[in-house]
């Protein structure tokens, strides 16, 4: 089915929210008969459905499971497991599942004469945020018609509708996007890196990286993997690409042919240069990228230089690009150096992944770590990290399961277990972090946890460690 034929076709969205709510929108644009279907029914819930309704979509609430008579096509967002009742009756009907995603990249048109714009797509456990706001970065240095969207929270349906003629999108994809989404083909793309994450929606971790792998699927120019990180070099070996792309790898070490890396403090590209054997071409220097943390530069090497190179940005955009980025709020930022001791605030650290290359950026540091642990375990994070540790401060419900790793493997850290929930917490763990520290360490807030325990999301307990350093900091003076 093309979306030209959704003139009264007969569409369920299931799900409300931030990606349903813009597809309902649109396909009740394209003249489809839309039905959206969500399982809770709150306040929250009809103040999205009332608008909808205005347009003459029906919104269902408080039935997610039953496939509605007549359903022609199920289009989904991302939160909705593949196990649902719904998609199980729509296999059994016979009627396709899109996810948003899948529908966007179906609904491509040209605009303004020009052809519609390729996708470089970025997926990974952690760092798509901030690899697609450099790689758009470094797209618009080049002069570059682009925009960040996809899962960043900019919905891909509304860009590929609009009548703006990019001339390249930067996309950022998840793993439950790409399961619902066969169809893309990017014109190059990057799986950053693959831990265990999630794995209660995709049932297993081979499910998890089979759906992160789909990305490499029909890329025509490059498939950009990490050398550090077999498994993501695994899923470009698998994918079925166009003839001519190239596998491309990217390191923090010294770069081999056909891989971008770091020599001496520069980023260095050995793929996109005439002579790949005997040739590198520097891009761009490691201080150009903030911060300057491993992991960041990991980023901006699969960004800049890979995704962006393969688009044939020039070096020198690469390096303007860089310098022109600035990460989003609570992903290690610096809030304050107070008495020679920095404070950092990664509270988008929710995972052990994320928290690992977090806690490797820095020499010496006082950990506040804490939260809901969503089954993870901390003994591995704890082991490669315990050499850093000048101390730690746990916080949340789940601290627990940090205060015996560290117990197991790091015995002689001194910890502070604060056994209180209250918003006031993070205060104290402030305090008792400034007690631990000396001059010279970093307190780094790098939870490896979810914040809902304690806080709406990871933003608002940022914003409490932010507020705390702030507090210590006018005490200080
Ligand atoms: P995502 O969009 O994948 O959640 P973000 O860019 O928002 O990624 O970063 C999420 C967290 O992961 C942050 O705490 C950040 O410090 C960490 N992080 C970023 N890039 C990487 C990376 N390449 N490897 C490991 N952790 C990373």
């Amino acid at each position: 089915m093309s979306a030209l034929d959704l003139a009264g076709q007969q569409v369920t969205v299931a799900g409300l929210g931030v990606s349903g709510v813009p597809a309902a929108r649109a396909l009740a644009g394209l003249g489809a008969v839309v039905t959206v279907v969500n399982g809770s029914d709150g306040e929250r819930e009809r103040a999205q459905a009332a608008p909808l309704e205005e347009l003459g979509i029906t919104v269902r609430l408080g039935d997610g499971d039953t496939l509605p008579e007549g359903t022609d096509l199920v289009v989904t967002t991302p939160g909705w497991k593949p196990t649902s009742p719904l998609f199980q009756a729509a296999e059994a009907a016979g009627v396709p599942v899109w996810g948003d995603v899948e529908l966007a990249w179906r609904l491509r048109e040209p605009r303004a004469g020009k052809p519609a714009p390729p996708w470089l797509a970025v997926t990974g456990t952690n760092g798509k945020t901030t690899t697609v706001r450099m790689l758009a970065a470094i797209l618009e240095a080049e002069g570059l018609r682009t925009a960040a969207v996809g899962n960043i929270g900019v919905p891909l349906v509304d860009v590929v509708l609009s009548d703006e003629p990019y001339d390249v999108l930067a996309v950022e994809l998840s793993s439950y996007q790409l399961h619902w989404a066969p169809s893309v083909r990017a014109h190059s793309a990057t799986v950053l890196n693959l831990a265990p994450d999630h794995l209660d929606w995709h049932g297993s971790m081979e499910a998890y990286a089979a759906d992160k792998g789909r990305i490499y699927e029909g890329n025509t120019v490059a498939c950009v993997y990490n050398v550090a990180d077999k498994a993501t070099e695994d899923l470009v070996r698998e994918a079925d690409v166009e003839e001519g792309c190239r596998a491309i790898g990217f390191t923090l070490g010294t770069p081999g042919p056909s891989q971008l890396g770091v020599v001496e403090g520069i980023l260095v590209d050995r793929a996109f240069v005439e002579n790949r054997h005997k040739q590198a071409q520097e891009l761009a220097e490691v201080s150009d990228v903030t911060p300057a943390a491993p992991h960041n530069i990991a980023n901006a090497l699969a960004a800049g230089r890979a995704l962006a190179r393969a688009f044939g940005v020039r070096p020198q955009s690469v390096r303007d690009g860089l310098r022109a980025f600035h990460p989003d709020a609570h992903r290690i930022e610096r809030v304050a150096d107070i008495a020679g001791v920095a404070y950092v605030d990664d509270s988008k650290a929710t995972n052990t992944h994320a928290t690992e290359a977090s806690l490797a950026a820095y020499e010496h540091i006082v950990w506040i770590a804490g939260g809901l642990a969503k089954g993870a375990t901390f003994d591995e994070l704890v082991q490669k990290s315990a050499g850093r540790l000048r101390g730690a401060v746990l916080i949340g419900a789940d601290r627990g399961l940090i205060r015996e790793a560290l117990a197991r493997h790091a015995p002689d850290v001194p910890v502070v277990d604060l056994d209180r929930t209250d918003t006031g917490a993070m205060s104290e763990a402030v305090r008792e972090a400034a007690r631990l520290a000396r001059p010279g360490d970093t307190v780094l807030l790098a939870p490896a946890c979810a914040s809902m325990d304690m806080y709406l999301n990871y933003n608002k307990r940022g914003e409490a460690f932010a507020d705390a350093v702030r507090t210590l900091a006018a005490q200080e003076q």
